[in-house]
This record gives structure tokens, sequence and C-alpha cells, in this order.
């Protein structure tokens, strides 16, 4: 399948950072394959590549950049496999763009000046929901609102030898109870993290004097955010709302798979930016392989999903775009 070279042919570049110059090298690749596809392709003020017939309103796609040390699947494969459609479905009036910066923002799709009628994004789960039931594909529901901030544990530093233990007051023993709890709050799809924490003075005699705790928080709708940042008990400095699949492509993927998983994305996509703009977003997952390994050379999935993943892809749009 071409689109397999292709994908590779991408991975090759190397770490694609939003706006580097790998990134525009894989822009422009895209670009070449677009006007092969029959599109007439165009850039935005923000460097998005669109490739479209007739200014169709119904989109796919999703973004070329990567993390450091990113894997091959992640974004590529949805603005690949939307290049794929466009070439099988040479009479559809069709759009394929390949958003910047997604993971440094996403950057791309939040500076979009035109918004298209109705979007649909294929992407790696990232996950190993899918792998776990041994299902090839899933339909996303919607995406998970996040909420971040940090919580500060006072003590009091003292000598590590000479401070019996029954009269210490160790900021990091109140963190450590605080991360089970952070752990046990997270129920019911929700999930809850704590990824960093910053010890003072941090030194291996000293009983630590003060930690501070990030925490992660992320459920699928508003009202078990709320519920869950409740039973943590913290003070979210950023907020993100979960958002919705709606409108004809989510019904559209919904249809054509009525037995896969439903799923919530717990990671945030360029198909979250623009349904929470109110454009009518469905989103498919295909299933992620070594555990649902992302952000590493190790994401995989296998050439059979992939392909399964673009036949429902070109039925969902053949369906979107008549
Ligand atoms: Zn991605």
């Amino acid at each position: 399948m071409k689109l397999l070279e292709r994908i590779e042919r991408i991975f090759a570049l190397g770490d694609r950072i939003g706006y580097s110059e790998q990134e525009d090298e894989a822009h422009r690749i895209a670009a070449g394959w677009m006007r092969e596809a029959g599109l007439e392709v165009e850039v935005d003020a923000a460097r998005n590549l669109i490739g479209r017939r007739d200014d169709a309103g119904v989109w796919t796609g999703s973004h070329l950049d990567s993390v450091p040390g990113g894997g091959r699947y992640d974004g590529v494969l949805g603005v690949l496999a939307g290049i794929e459609v466009a070439d099988r479905l040479r009479d559809a009036r069709i759009g394929v763009v390949a958003f910047r910066a997604e993971e440094t923002g996403p950057m791309g799709s939040r500076a979009l000046t035109e918004l298209p009628q109705a979007f649909v994004e294929l992407h790696i789960e990232q996950g190993p929901v899918l792998e776990r039931a041994g299902e090839p594909l899933g339909v996303v529901t919607g995406i998970a609102g996040q909420a971040r901030g940090t919580v500060v544990f006072e003590g009091r530093a003292d000598h590590a030898g000479t401070t019996p233990m029954a009269i210490r007051d160790d900021a990091l023993v109140q963190a450590a109870r605080f991360v089970l709890h952070v752990r046990e709050s997270a129920r019911e799809g929700a999930v809850a993290t704590v990824g960093a924490l910053s010890v003072e003075p941090n030194a291996a005699n000293v009983v630590p004097g003060r930690v501070t705790v990030s925490v992660d928080a992320r459920a699928p709708n508003a009202q078990q955010l709320d519920q869950l940042i409740a039973a943590i008990g913290f003070e979210p400095k950023w907020r993100l709302e979960p958002v919705a699949m709606s409108g004809a492509p989510f019904e559209t993927l919904g249809a054509l798979l009525p037995d896969a998983p439903r799923l919530v994305s717990g990671a945030g996509h360029d198909a979250m930016v623009l349904a929470a703009a109110g454009v009518p977003t469905g989103m498919l997952f295909v299933r992620s392989l070594n555990g649902g390994a992302s952000h590493s050379p190790d994401e995989l999935t296998s050439d059979e999903d992939i392909a399964l993943a673009v036949d429902v892809l070109t039925e969902a749009l053949a369906r979107l775009c008549s």
C-alpha cells in the first residue's frame, strides 16, 4: 500500500517539531501527494496545509508534527489516510488538512480562519484500550476535560540524623499520602496523575521541608471533572473543558461501526479544537499495539488495521460528501 511507504517517508525526516524545517519539509512532501490525489493546495496564515476539491466543506486530516522521539503514526496516519481517501474518491468534494504544531498547542487548528462544515479525524489510539478489547477500530465519543494545578505541602526541614521520628514534620511524607489519595480519587473513566514533585531542600540528609506536587486530572464530562477536582481537593490553575463528538461525522462513524467500542480520548487532538469551535466532528481510533506505546518510536499499529481504518474513513467520507 502506497500509504505505508508514505508513513515511512515522513518518519524518516526525524523529529518534526511544530514550525521547524522538518515540519516544513513534511508539509512540502504532503502537498505534492495532495496534488497527485487531485486536490488544490493552499496554505493559510498559520501555515496549515489544506488540499481541497471545489471549496469542499467536509474535511479530514490531522497533523504532521511530532514530539521529540515520537512514533510513525501519531498525526501522520490521519493526514496521509485522508490523502489516500481523496485519491480513491476522485469525484468527492473533500478537503484534507495537515494542521501545524499540534503537539505544541494545538497551534494550527486553533488559528484556523475558515472552519469546515464537518470534520473527521483518523488517529492512532495512543493507549491500550482497543488492543485489550481485541478490536481494531473504535469510535470516539468525546475528548476528556483536563484540569491541572499544584498542591504545596509545608513541613519543617530538619537534620536527618538528629531529629527523632516522632517529632518530625516531613512534607514529603504528607505528599506521599496525597499521591495515593489522587490515585484513589479517579473513578469511572476518570484519570488523575501526579507526574512531578519538587522537594525542598532536596538533600539526602535533610527532612523535606516543603514539597510541591503537580496534579493532572481528566474526566469524560464536565460534571465528572468537577467531582474529580473536588475529590482530590485542589485548585486548578488551568482547565480545558471536555468536548463531545457530534453531528453527521460522529453519527456516520457510529453507523459504519455499530459494534465497535466507544471511547473517550484522554489525549487532546485537533478534532477537539474543531468540535469546541462548533464544527460537527467525528473521530476514528485505530488500535495501538505494544501496549498502547505512544510518543515513542515503539508506537505501532498493524498494516491490516490501517487498511481497515482507511476503508472505514473512505466510506464515511463518501457518505458525508454526497
Ligand atoms: Zn496526534
